[in-house]
């Protein structure tokens, strides 16, 4: 079975939209005996994104199976607003850069975020740490989780290669990333493991 612990926000209140249950102490025993992935809290049904919406995920090869999902959305950990201004990677700048207070993320009013994003990675890797999670389902693209490509911070759609700056921080850290179109290899990963 699946498994869903809503997690996104520290104050761990529900969300008004939650869909997620919110079993503070059956957490541990649940996690204890699961697998436990992280996932980005819109692909879940989460109205969480910069306009407000989701964007659900089709995880359903994951029914049936002894898995634990929890939901982290970065952005609203590291207090941004919904809805909000879009933001991106600085251009030709990587999110390591960000995370070595090299580059910035900014909205695309100019607007300086990278504390936020940098607090809401931290937030999602003590989150995977203290869930003992070690795999990762991310919303492609965006600018805090993708896992393979970002927009190139010009704000005219064109993407690159790349990961978001919680999604690099998860990776230094051990955690294998994967994105919503990679379930059946996610789920090929835990069935080795
Ligand atoms: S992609 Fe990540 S940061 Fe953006 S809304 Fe979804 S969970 Fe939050």
């Amino acid at each position: 079975m699946i498994s869903l612990v809503g997690t996104w926000q520290e104050s761990n209140e529900p969300s008004p939209n939650s869909v997620l249950p919110n079993p503070k102490k059956r957490f541990r025993k649940q996690v204890a005996n699961n697998h436990v992935v992280l996932v980005s809290a819109c692909l879940l049904g989460q109205p969480v994104r910069y306009d407000g919406q989701s964007k659900v995920a089709d995880l359903s090869c994951l029914v049936n199976k002894d898995i634990t999902l929890v939901a982290i959305c970065p952005e609203c950990a590291g207090s941004l607003p919904t809805p909000r201004v879009p933001c991106e990677i600085e251009k030709d700048m990587t999110a390591g850069d960000i995370l070595a207070g090299q580059a910035k993320i900014k909205n695309a009013d100019g607007i300086d975020c990278t504390q936020q994003y940098v607090e809401g990675s931290r937030f999602c890797l003590r989150m995977a740490q203290q869930h003992r999670a070690h795999h990762a389902i991310l919303k492609e693209k965006s600018p805090a989780c993708g896992t393979h490509m970002v927009y190139d911070g010009q704000f005219n759609g064109t993407l690159k290669s790349g990961r978001g700056v919680t999604a690099e921080l998860l990776h230094q850290n051990g955690i294998k990333l994967f994105n919503e179109n990679q379930c059946e290899e996610l789920l090929a990963q835990l069935e080795k493991s």
